[in-house]
């Protein structure tokens, strides 16, 4: 099998399991007891913290441990919005945000908050002007992701941020694709608020991480034993903080080999693939994860090319049906004005970091003839292929 699907999930490293196990047999203590037995799974806590703060360039304190992406995403919107919520109630967000932004703007929106939608170009980048236009002085957050997890496009965060900020605004950056593909450094990027997803980059399931720049307004999403200096609460998942923290560490002490490694690997990938008629790379041509390579094929379902591909062990993912049963096209293919019918068409393969050659090419070889067996079969190939491109 080959697994191309790791923008969806990544397998655990065994360097991350083997830094977990201790905390599961032997260091079961809860962290905040006060015995010394306690102390060795408080130890290894804040030794999480420590390791991911030193990835992102962050301070320990500005490092809270969530129950993954999504509830990341949910606490920078909802705390923030709940802390400055006086002061104003504007919110922007981008059109390619995940679920996990768009749907909390929703329940926002039903708080009385206005959550505008800033567009993207036909690349999927939020233009720096757009976001220029958009700020008023009762903007209070802007919410843009790192990098997007359908069509791998790179936004021109630092120069977001920078707007944001000479607007009084704060700026959230949902980081989960990045995290462990390119380099992620907070000062940098000048964010105040940023989601990580463990998942993503070879860690457990279930852990995440908000970064929270010190001093910026924000309240808990979740209450109760004041876990986490009184921000977020639970009992701390210290197996998962530190198989998170570990595999984070990993994937950053070999980036760049990795990076120039996997993005020749998908440039094979894409070139190939182009050869095919009516078939577009979608995404940002070079501002893209180097894992990324996403693509419509006109006249054919994606679903039907996914189907295909795991008859002959390659798994992949589509746009076009997103996360749920619906058939609607993904909104992301939407917002880069792809046409409806264009959107069905559409697969991502995201290629892991023990990715090979041969891999690659088995991929090239059994997608080519995938989508030629289905345009054989289509009743609207012939008329599609004779249209003018749109
Ligand atoms: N944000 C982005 C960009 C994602 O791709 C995902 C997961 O696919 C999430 C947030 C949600 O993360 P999690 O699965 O850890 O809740």
């Amino acid at each position: 099998m080959i697994y191309a699907d790791n923008a969806a999930t990544t397998k655990l490293s065994p360097t991350a399991l083997a830094a977990m196990m201790p905390y599961f047999t032997q260091e079961y203590g809860n962290p905040s007891s006060l015995y010394d037995f306690a102390g060795q799974a408080k130890a290894g806590l804040e030794q999480a913290r420590s390791d991911v703060a030193r990835c992102l360039n962050a301070q320990p304190g500005e490092i809270f441990f969530t129950s993954g992406g999504t509830e990341s995403d949910n606490w920078a919107l909802r705390g923030v919005a709940e802390a400055l919520g006086k002061k104003g109630k504007h919110i922007l967000i981008s059109a390619v945000e995940h679920h996990a932004i768009l749907h909390t703007g929703d329940w926002l929106r039903k708080q009385g908050f206005e959550v505008e939608v800033l567009p993207v170009d036909e690349y999927g980048v939020v233009r720096p002007g757009t976001l220029e236009k958009a700020l008023r002085p009762d903007t209070i957050l802007v919410s843009v992701m790192l990098a997007n997890n359908e069509i791998g496009t790179i936004q021109p965060i630092q120069e977001l941020a920078a707007l944001a900020h000479a607007n009084k605004t704060l700026f959230h950056t949902d980081a989960v694709q990045a995290a462990g593909h390119i380099p992620v450094d907070v000062q940098e990027l000048g964010v105040d608020l940023l989601s990580l997803s463990g998942h993503k980059f070879h860690g457990p399931r279930g852990t995440g991480v908000l970064y929270i720049r010190q001093r910026t307004p924000i309240l808990p999403l979740i209450l109760g034993g004041g876990q986490e200096h009184n921000r977020r609460s639970g009992t701390e998942n210290v197996a998962g903080a530190v198989g998170l923290a570990a595999a984070l560490t990993e994937r950053c002490a070999t980036l760049e080999e990795d990076m120039a490694r996997i993005s020749a690997l998908r440039n094979r990938l894409v070139s190939a693939i182009l050869r095919l008629p009516r078939t577009r790379l979608t995404g940002h041509p070079l501002n893209r994860l180097p894992s990324i390579a996403s693509f419509t094929f006109e006249a054919i379902e994606g679903e039907s090319i996914l189907l295909q591909l795991d008859a002959r062990g390659i798994c992949a993912s589509s746009g076009s049906a997103c996360s749920s049963t619906s058939l609607e096209p993904s909104h992301v293919l939407l917002a880069i004005g792809l046409p409806h019918e264009v959107a069905h068409g559409s697969v991502r393969l995201s290629l892991g970091d023990d990715v090979t050659e041969e891999d690659v090419d088995h991929i090239i070889q059994s997608l080519t003839e995938v989508v030629n067996d289905l345009r054989a079969m289509s009743p609207v190939w012939d008329a599609v292929a004779q249209k003018p491109t749109w």
